[in-house]
């Protein structure tokens, strides 16, 4: 075999998406792009605020900065930025030795994950989830153990407490959650710190708490509590690719709880993973975002979509929760296939992604990080899909 065994199936499974991608291109190109409704992609297509080229602009033209590596673990000042925000954000006292600049929340993910877990052990996560969490369990060497949420995707603390065993080391949570637009309530974490404290006890090993919260700003009416003030051992891994709309510019950070046991050691295990696997997160962007905290996308405009495609589908007759953060809907596929329900869209000319991906068979994912006139011109396509089964 040319490459090794483990990397078949993942090659087999990224094959998979790259073909979905390809065929909206050609749908896109057959049909041109106006005719095809495209929500299978969580690429943010709101701009970044307007600070975010003005201070691009003064970096650009400052002479005095360098472009080669920068420390390992981002910038002291840019550290240092990000410690006194969230210090204000969580009400605890944060240093910089505690925060850890990443490429993306998913170089954050790969690093916390690395750091605390040893081969064959478990991460549990609430289903549905979102589908890269398999991809970093895989680089971590350890597996994902699935729990289910409960009717509405709230946690389920009880579920969550059968399911953990000796093996489990980290519960990965994501609020505001992708795929379904949860966003957990101070309580339900509270109670989620109580289980994970008991199990930990009772386990005689730490079960940490990793958040996963690229989408914290991103939420409508509802505010996203601090783990930090809900379980001690906690890790938050995040990015500004949604917040400040810079994906593709990959900038992110990790933050260790300062009550965490061993904090110290924990940030020098993640640092250690994050210089083996990309060295430091990129400089430029480093520089951008110290200037950039408390700074956001214009929220309004996905609180917009989210109401018309919401109000769209609900008066065709598609079930679903109102999310209450991130820029995804989860409606329930009209029939148990959510696989052929999909395939009925795209007959309409309508790419969506089938929730078995997420762990989340019966349902159906849209992403509205879309024009509005990709949303209103596909509600005739809905209600034909709707009529057609
Ligand atoms: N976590 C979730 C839930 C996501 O949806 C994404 C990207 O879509 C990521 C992590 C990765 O984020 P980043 O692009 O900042 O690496």
């Amino acid at each position: 075999m040319p490459i090794a065994d483990k990397m078949l199936k993942m090659v087999a499974g990224m094959e998979m998406v790259k073909k979905m991608f390809e065929e909206g291109a050609r749908l896109k190109a057959e049909h041109g792009p106006d005719r095809v409704f495209d929500f299978s992609l969580g690429n943010p297509d709101v701009p970044p605020p307007m600070e975010f080229k003005k201070v691009l602009k003064e970096l650009v033209n400052d002479e005095s900065l360098g472009h080669g590596y920068t420390p390992n673990t981002g910038y002291p000042h840019v550290r240092q930025a990000v410690a006194d925000y969230l210090s204000d954000v969580h009400a605890v006292r944060l240093t910089p030795d505690l925060i850890l600049m990443t490429v993306g929340a998913a170089g954050a993910l790969n690093d916390a994950l690395k750091a605390v877990i040893n081969p064959g052990e478990e991460i549990l996560v609430p289903a549905p989830y979102f589908i890269g969490y398999d991809h970093y369990a895989f680089i971590a060497g350890a597996t994902i153990k699935t729990v289910p949420t409960n009717g509405n995707f709230h946690l389920d603390t009880a579920a969550i407490a059968s399911a953990i065993t000796e093996k489990t080391r980290v519960m990965l949570i994501n609020s505001p959650n992708n795929p379904t637009g949860a966003v957990y309530s101070a309580t339900e974490l509270a109670e989620l710190g109580r289980v994970l404290d008991e199990a930990s006890q009772k386990f005689g090993r730490r079960i940490y708490l990793v958040a996963d919260e690229p989408y914290r700003k991103i939420a409508y009416d509802v505010e996203v509590p601090s783990i930090f003030q809900a379980y001690a051992h906690s890790i938050i891994v995040t990015s500004y690719s949604k917040e400040l709309s810079l994906a593709g510019e990959r900038i992110g950070f990790l933050a260790i709880n300062p009550a965490a046991e061993d904090a110290g050691l924990l940030a020098a295990a993640a640092a250690v993973i994050n210089t083996m696997l990309c060295v430091n997160a990129p400089s430029l962007m480093q520089h951008a975002v110290a200037r950039l905290q408390g700074i956001t996308v214009d929220v309004s405009i996905y609180r917009q979509r989210r109401d018309l495609l919401c109000r769209g589908l609900s008066e065709i007759g598609y079930e679903f929760h109102v999310p209450e953060g991130a820029f995804y809907l989860f409606p329930k596929s009209p029939i148990p296939d959510d696989v052929k329900f999909t395939q009925i869209l795209k007959d309409e000319l309508i790419l969506t992604v089938p929730g078995i991906g997420f762990g989340g068979p019966g349902y159906f994912r849209l992403s509205y990080a879309v024009p509005d006139a990709t949303i209103s011109g596909s509600m005739a396509g809905f209600k034909r899909a709707i009529e057609r089964i």
